[in-house]
């Protein structure tokens, strides 16, 4: 892992085992300031929470995508593997309404897409 000194910046190459737990006292060889060093995980997990919410967002977004294009491409899609009438069935069931205006939406992102290139 990488250490940076707190005072002038510097920063060295550590081996992860070095440091316990706890954390450790390291001194930097340059200027001679010393400071507690905690292990990186501690740091790493805060991080990953704060983007928990865009992540689930980006996950719902994906599904919401995923089926608005089952749903903008259903004759193809039944084309290529007719079992998917199921899907298609309990989808319908689902919300047509709602998925429509996915769909209807899809198709104008689409499009306008196309018409840039
Ligand atoms: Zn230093």
């Amino acid at each position: 892992m990488i250490v940076s000194c707190e005072k002038c910046n510097l920063q060295f190459l550590i081996k992860k085992n070095d440091i316990p737990k706890n954390g450790r006292i390291v001194k930097c060889g340059i200027c001679n300031s010393e400071w507690l060093q905690k292990p990186y995980n501690k740091e790493v997990i805060p991080v990953a929470k704060k983007h928990y919410f865009a992540n689930l967002f980006l996950l719902l977004l994906l599904i919401l995508f995923f089926i608005g294009l089952m749903v903008t491409f259903k004759k193809e899609m039944l084309l290529i593997y007719p079992p998917l009438n199921m899907f298609y069935d309990n989808l319908d069931q689902f919300n047509y309404h709602f998925l429509t205006k996915l769909n209807l939406f899809l198709k104008e992102i689409i499009q306008s897409i196309s018409r840039l290139l």
